[in-house]
């Protein structure tokens, strides 16, 4: 590339200089993950594959891109993540597409899809996927983010929205952060209470709008409940003195709520009345829960779900209640960061071979290979030259061994294994070199995976 020529850059990274980045960058508020954090994936990825599965859940992927229709019609026209931060473009044939912002409306288009209310009800899947959205990027907020969550689909019980947030609650403790945030709780009624509330806060801002922000202007028309979870101050103080949606729950959805605060009181989960937590999605109906950091609130929740009652039979499927719940990955592992959670690393080698020759090269292969089979994770310095660069080499991978093979060790039929924390060294008989490296390493610590015993 002509290094004089100035790189094209995106108008939002203005300010940046051009001429020391490299020419090619992510987009803004997209990230790779590097080797260092896979193992909080990892680590994630198992707890929530666990705890699902041992609740019942099964797991579903459903696709990066959806018709765009399954999102506006589902998450709602009017919401910010429809309204702003779609990922929306046309395919080749002018179809309109749409990166997945949630995962909550494509599970429900796959379970209309696949039939899956032919099967015994509640249906319960867990998913753990990339999302997008066009978000103003900043701390916790990316537009490539992931999230795992979980639905179950088919009944409508106190006690099931419970355990969703139960489910919930024990990832965050096996993950050793659940200390760190508080659940969050409110009803946002029913179609039977609901419009009835909203025609009472609409007319409560009657006369009010000039103290309103912009957002909360479109609100008022389009999606009045969202006023009352605005950030702005001078919005939030008219929300705090706005009518309470829990005034006016009808008697079914007070019962509701009520039911689904004793179970969680049953089952030693503390929680927060809430009267302005609406989530932002049309789709919600009565139980709706966030789980917010203690220190800065709603600013980094880590995940947040609730009641859909209304969401099958709106894309298209027959009348099915529903609830979930999901969560970001990114702010957990930011959370796990923080309080120093340290999670199983298993990327570390074991063991570096280091040679010299070409004699001991060719007996390497076969060692290297034996000692992997044997789950040992070993790294051979194959290309290099002086036995002193592959030793620095050894040192730089922090690998508790080497095995060194030189010219001598070959015509002996020997090998030296050297203990690189201590930096002393025995020689051992070549043939005996796999076993003594277990001996060291201990059999509880190797790395074995044997795919056709995991087959039953
Ligand atoms: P939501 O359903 O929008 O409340 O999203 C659930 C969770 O996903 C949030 O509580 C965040 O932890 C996470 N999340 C949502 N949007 C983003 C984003 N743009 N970047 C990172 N995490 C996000």
């Amino acid at each position: 590339m002509d290094s004089k020529k100035p790189i094209v850059m995106d108008d939002e990274d203005e300010g940046s200089t051009g001429p020391l980045k490299p020419p090619y960058q992510t987009p803004k508020g997209v990230h790779d993950i590097l080797p260092h954090d896979q193992k909080f994936y990892t680590f994630m990825k198992k707890v929530v594959r666990h705890r699902c599965r041992q609740a019942g859940f099964k797991r579903i992927t459903t696709p990066i891109f959806e018709f765009t229709d399954v999102f506006t019609r589902g998450i709602g026209a009017s919401s910010d993540i429809v309204s702003k931060e779609m990922y929306t473009f046309q395919d080749r044939k002018g179809r309109s597409l749409t990166l997945k912002p949630e995962s909550t409306a494509g599970v429900v288009r796959s379970y209309i899809q696949n039939g899956m209310q032919n099967l015994a009800q509640p249906v319960e899947l867990y998913y753990i996927e990339p999302h997008f959205r066009y978000d103003r990027p900043q701390k916790g907020r990316y537009r490539m983010f992931w999230q795992f969550g979980f639905e179950c689909i088919g009944e409508s019980d106190p006690a099931l929205d419970a355990q969703v947030i139960q489910l919930a609650h024990t990832i965050l403790k096996d993950l050793g952060i659940a200390e760190l945030f508080q659940l969050q709780l409110n009803s946002i009624g029913c179609e039977v209470c609901r419009p009835n509330y909203i025609q009472i806060l609409r007319d409560f801002y009657f006369g009010k709008e000039r103290s309103l922000c912009a957002d909360c202007k479109y609100r008022l028309e389009k999606n009045p409940l969202r006023l009352l979870d605005c950030k702005e101050e001078d919005c939030q103080i008219l929300a705090q003195i706005a009518p309470k949606l829990a005034d006016y729950l009808c008697t079914e959805c007070k019962e509701y709520d009520k039911n689904v605060k004793e179970f969680l009181e049953e089952m030693g989960i503390s929680f927060k009345q809430n009267n302005s937590l609406v989530r932002g999605l049309d789709y919600y109906t009565k139980t709706v829960f966030e789980f917010w950091d203690k220190t800065d609130g709603a600013q980094n929740a880590i995940g947040g779900g609730g009641r859909y009652d209304g969401l099958v039979e709106l894309m298209g499927g027959q009348k099915t209640p529903a609830c979930g719940f999901a969560a970001g990955m990114e702010r957990i592992i930011a959370a796990m960061k923080r309080e120093k959670i340290r999670v199983p690393e298993k990327d570390d080698l074991h063991v570096f071979v280091a040679q010299l020759g070409d004699e001991a090269k060719k007996k390497c292969l076969p060692l290297i290979a034996e000692l992997r089979e044997r789950g040992v994770r070993t790294m051979g310095a194959l290309g290099k030259g002086a036995i002193k660069t592959q030793m620095r080499l050894a040192d730089k991978f922090k690998v508790p061994y080497t095995l060194i093979l030189g010219l001598t060790e070959v015509r002996e039929g020997t090998i030296i294994i050297r203990d690189m924390s201590v930096g002393t060294q025995v020689t051992v008989p070549f043939e005996k070199a796999v076993d003594e490296v277990i001996k060291r390493i201990g059999e509880k610590n190797l790395d074995r995976f044997s795919p056709t015993e995991v087959i039953v």
